[in-house]
C-alpha cells in the first residue's frame, strides 16, 4: 500500500480540492462539452441531410439560443471561479448557482430535443452520482429534487399543449415508421464522454475509499514511530502463529527484548535521542530476522520478535545476530560522541506437545528477560522445560 504509484495519488487529490476548484474544473469541461454540442448542432443544420428531413426551422432557432445561453452560463462560471481563485477567495453562492446552472442548461437541451431520450435519463442518473462524489449528499439531492420538478413540469406543460414537446424536430428520429441512424450515433458519441467522465470518477472515488481504508488499517496495528507491529498486531499474529505451529508440528520461538538502561539515555540525552535509537533497533531487527518473522513493540523500549519454524538452536543464533547487531549500531550524537545501546532477550521456545498458550509463552519469556537483566544484561537467557534445580 505504501507503494501507490505517485500519479494515482496526484488523481485522488483532485477529490479534496474545494468546492470552488471542482466547479471551476467543471465548468471548463462542460463549456467544452456544450461547445461540441453547440459545434454538432451548427454543422448538423448547415451540412446534414437530417436537417431538411427532420429539424424544424423554429428548433433550429430555439437550439442556437440555447446554446448560446449555454455557453454565455459557462464563461460567467469559469470567469467567476478563476476570480474567486485570483484573490484567494470561495464563495458559498458559486457551488450552488454552478449546480442549479448544470441543472437548467441540459434541462434547456433536453427540452429542446425530447426530454424523454436517453441523453436526459443519463444527466438524471449520472449528475447526481458525479455530485454525491464531488459535493456531498444533501447539496445535490435538492439540485436532484428541483430536476425531476421540473421534468415533470415540462412533461405536463407538453402533455396539455402549453409548450412543444421536442421542439428541435419537425418529425421525431426515432418512432416506428422513421429512425435516423445520424441522430442515434450523435447521442451514443454525446452520451459516451459523460458516462466514462461519470465512470471514472466513481473508479477514483471507490479507489481512495479502499486506500484510505488500508491507510487506516496500517495505522491502526503499526507503531507510527518504527513502523513495526503494535502490540494488537502483534498478539493477532502470535495467536495465528502459534495455530500455524500447532498444526504443523513446528517449533515457535518467543523472545522479549528491553533495552539495557534505557531511562539513562533518555534522561542523558533527551527523548530525542530515545527515539531515534527506538528507530535504530527496529531497523538493525528488521535486517537481522526473517520476512516470514514477526517484530513487534509493545511498550515502550520493549519489543517482541516471533520467529516460526525455529527451535532453540536456530533461536540461539538468530538471537545472538541480533544482539551484536545492536550492540554494533550505536548512535552517533550531535557532538559526534558515538552512543553505545545493547538489549537484553528472554526467549521461549514451543514446541509440539506443549499445552502453553500465548501467555504462557510470555510470561516464560518475560521471566527470562528478568533473568538476563539480573545477570548483567547484554545477554540472552532461555527457558527451559524441564526446570535447571532438578536436573
Ligand atoms: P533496564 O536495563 O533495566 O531495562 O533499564 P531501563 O532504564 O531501560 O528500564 P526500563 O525498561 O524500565 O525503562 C523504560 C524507559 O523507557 C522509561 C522511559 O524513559 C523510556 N521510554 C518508554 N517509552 C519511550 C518512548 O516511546 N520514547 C522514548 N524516548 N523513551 C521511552
Ligand atoms: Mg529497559
Ligand atoms: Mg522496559
Amino acid at each position: 500500500m505504501k507503494k501507490k504509484p505517485a500519479r494515482l495519488l496526484a488523481i485522488y487529490r483532485l477529490l479534496e480540492w474545494s468546492d470552488r476548484d471542482k466547479c471551476l474544473l467543471l465548468s471548463v469541461l462542460l463549456w467544452g462539452y456544450m461547445g461540441l454540442v453547440y459545434l454538432w448542432h451548427l454543422f448538423t443544420v448547415n451540412f446534414t441531410e437530417f436537417a431538411t428531413q427532420f429539424v424544424s426551422a423554429e428548433g433550429a432557432e430555439v437550439m442556437g439560443q440555447v446554446m448560446l445561453f449555454n455557453q454565455a452560463g459557462w464563461l460567467v462560471l469559469i470567469a467567476w471561479g478563476a476570480l474567486l481563485r485570483r484573490i484567494k477567495r470561495h464563495s458559498v453562492y458559486y457551488p450552488v448557482v454552478f449546480m442549479s446552472f448544470f441543472s437548467i442548461g441540459f434541462l434547456l437541451l433536453g427540452w429542446t430535443v425530447g426530454l424523454y431520450s436517453p441523453m436526459t435519463g443519463m444527466v438524471l442518473v449520472g449528475s447526481p452520482l458525479v455530485g454525491f462524489v464531488l459535493f456531498g449528499f444533501p447539496r445535490v439531492a435538492w439540485n436532484f429534487a428541483f430536476s425531476v420538478l421540473v421534468v415533470l413540469l415540462l412533461a405536463w406543460l407538453s402533455v396539455r399543449g402549453y409548450s412543444a414537446h421536442a421542439i428541435y424536430f419537425l418529425t421525431y428520429p426515432i418512432t416506428q415508421e422513421v429512425l435516423s441512424y445520424y441522430w442515434i450515433a450523435s447521442t451514443v458519441a454525446f452520451m459516451v464522454p459523460f458516462i466514462t467522465v461519470v465512470i471514472t470518477l466513481i473508479a477514483l472515488l471507490l479507489g481512495r475509499w479502499v486506500y484510505r481504508e488500508a491507510q487506516i488499517r496500517n495505522q491502526a496495528l503499526h507503531d507510527p514511530l518504527t513502523g513495526l507491529s503494535n502490540r494488537r498486531e502483534l498478539f493477532n499474529r502470535f495467536g495465528h502463529e502459534l495455530a500455524r505451529a500447532r498444526r504443523g508440528g513446528q517449533p515457535l520461538g518467543v523472545c522479549l527484548m528491553d533495552l539495557d538502561h534505557f531511562k539513562r539515555i533518555n534522561d542523558t540525552h533527551g527523548h530525542g535521542v530515545g527515539d531515534d535509537v527506538l528507530v535504530r533497533v527496529a531497523s538493525v531487527l528488521r535486517r537481522c530476522l526473517r520476512e516470514t518473522d514477526v517484530i513487534g513493540r509493545i511498550g515502550g523500549e520493549e519489543f517482541v520478535l516471533l520467529l516460526p519454524e525455529t527451535d532453540a538452536s536456530g533461536a540461539d543464533r538468530v538471537i545472538e545476530r541480533c544482539r551484536v547487531g545492536i550492540e554494533r549500531s550505536p548512535l552517533t550524537l550531535e557532538n559526534g560522541e558515538a552512543l553505545p545501546v545493547s538489549a537484553s532477550f528472554g526467549v521461549a521456545i514451543w514446541h509440539v506437545a506443549d499445552e502453553a498458550d500465548e501467555r504462557e509463552l510470555m510470561a516464560r519469556a518475560d521471566a527470562m528477560l528478568y533473568r538476563a537483566k539480573a545477570q548483567g544484561r547484554n545477554r540472552a537467557e532461555f527457558w527451559r522445560a524441564v526446570p535447571q534445580a532438578t536436573v
